[in-house]
């Protein structure tokens, strides 16, 4: 039977989907439902139906699941930065727990009692060190910053958002009071015109340093002095306001060029316990407190030992490795992205740690020259994007025959792909543990060990 638009059916939510959204059955056909819960009995009402499946939303809650809370955010339905404000944070934990148990054992083929018990965060809130904030005008012609609704390019305001940082509020009031005082205009994505892109903060949570980064349609802004002035006058924190160019027609935030209009143009951060400094096109895990749990998970699954040589792949501004090389004999890092191995090196510096060297590279090929130039890690470090390795690299380094691989991933999926493939290669999981880094979205970090 195809389910038609606009009928609504009473039904039960039986599932998530790995982005969050319920799942119900309506005569055996799926209807994702965001905002529902596990145990909702609902009337749903179809919006979109599609040939095997269909989108609904809630039409009444008829009885609600033991899980549900209600929301602390009156725009949670509409903005799309939160998955799980409506049940509670125990459950939003099984359901990550669940997720990655079932890609590891159903794609990865390892053993279910391998998957430790989540990590929980003991703040869900306000733990975001980043925000990139597109900025459009308002019904008014003012200029206004926020979030995409989700799927769409609609801009919800972001007055009370509790997943920022609370630092991010005082320097967003100040942008755009002198944005809308000396009326800069507002770049449009479809006439590819105008001139301020996206709001970029960072916050170092440990040390307070703020960075102010305006993503522009130019490479010099009219007022920016008086937007350093206002800025710095008001905000004790400030550590460095940057202007990021990016003239290009494209949905990518940042451009590649950064100058410096006030301080030294990064922030340092404390992770732990050692400094980190992050400059705008470096990566740097948003949630800094969790980070440290799985950077220690890490360090514990990789069990490093005096003589050893550590690999660190896709190393950033050189955190994982970095807070491990005083375990090792030596330490590599490898990093694609330029300023972020600048950070690396001069992180290592920073604290005083002189066994480290960072190859600015891809990770498939720089493993390749290190396999061609005999180097022998005895433990690897993968922390790859959300695509994962590419299956070239995990070649080369079962060539290269380490001990240990600790494979860090913010992709359940393609790291359960991953671990398969190095299955097949001798190197089976021996554990693997969820972290929650990212409290209220779907997202779930995970560490596995592989060993030789
Ligand atoms: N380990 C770091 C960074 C992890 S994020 C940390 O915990 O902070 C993944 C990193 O991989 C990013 O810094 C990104 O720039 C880098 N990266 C992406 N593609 C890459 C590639 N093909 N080769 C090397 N590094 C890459």
């Amino acid at each position: 039977m195809q389910l038609k638009k606009n009928d609504i059916y009473e039904t039960e939510i039986i599932d998530y989907t790995t982005e969050g959204s319920g799942i119900c059955k309506i005569d055996g056909m799926a209807v994702f439902v965001p905002c529902s819960a596990v145990g909702d009995k609902v009337n749903v009402r179809i919006l979109k139906p599609a040939k095997n499946y269909a989108f609904g939303k809630i039409e009444t809650v008829l009885s609600p699941s033991p899980d549900r809370i209600s929301p602390d955010c009156d725009i949670f339905n509409q903005c799309g930065g939160c998955t799980f404000r409506h049940i509670t944070y125990p459950s939003e934990l099984a359901f990550k727990q669940k997720r990655v148990y079932d890609a590891l054992t159903r794609i990865g083929g390892i053993d279910g009692s391998l998957v430790g018990e989540i990590i929980g965060a003991d703040n869900s809130d306000f733990y975001r060190n980043k925000a990139q904030l597109p900025i459009t005008l308002d019904s008014n012609g003012n200029v206004k910053v926020g979030f995409f609704a989700q799927r769409t390019h609609r801009v919800v305001a972001l007055d009370d958002c509790k997943l920022q940082s609370r630092a991010f509020a005082p320097a967003i009031k100040i942008f755009l009071e002198w944005a809308n005082q000396n009326h800069i205009s507002v770049y449009d994505e479809k006439t590819h015109t105008g001139i301020l892109r996206h709001l970029y903060l960072r916050h170092a949570e440990k040390t307070n340093e703020l960075m102010v980064c305006i993503v522009a349609n130019t490479s010099e802004l009219r007022k920016e002095k008086q937007l350093v002035q206002m800025l710095s006058e008001n905000l004790q924190n400030l550590k460095s306001v940057v202007l990021n160019t990016n003239t290009d027609k494209t949905n990518v935030i940042t451009g590649k060029k950064c100058r410096t209009l006030y301080g030294d143009g990064y922030i340092t951060d404390i992770l732990c316990d050692m400094k980190f400094r992050i400059s705008p096109l470096s990566f740097y895990q948003v949630n800094r407190s969790q980070a440290e749990k799985l950077y220690r998970k890490a360090a514990e699954f990789a069990d490093l030992k005096q003589n050893e040589t550590l690999l660190d792949m896709y190393c950033g501004t050189g955190t994982i490795g970095l807070t491990m090389a005083g375990y090792v004999k030596n330490l590599i890092g490898v990093e694609i992205i330029p300023q972020a191995v600048e950070d690396a090196k001069n992180n290592a510096v920073l604290n005083g740690i002189s066994n480290a060297e960072f190859i600015c590279a891809d990770a498939a090929k720089a493993a390749e020259t290190l396999r061609s130039r005999n180097i022998k890690p005895d433990c690897i470090i993968l922390d790859p994007p959300r695509k994962g390795c590419e299956s070239s690299l995990i070649d080369t380094i079962s060539e290269m025959s380490p001990q240990r691989v600790v494979y860090v991933s913010c992709d359940a999926a393609t790291l359960a792909r991953d671990v398969k493939l190095f299955s097949e290669k001798g190197y089976p999981v021996q554990k693997a543990m969820p972290v929650d880094l990212f409290p209220r979205t779907p997202h779930v970090e995970t560490v596995v060990l592989m060993t030789k």
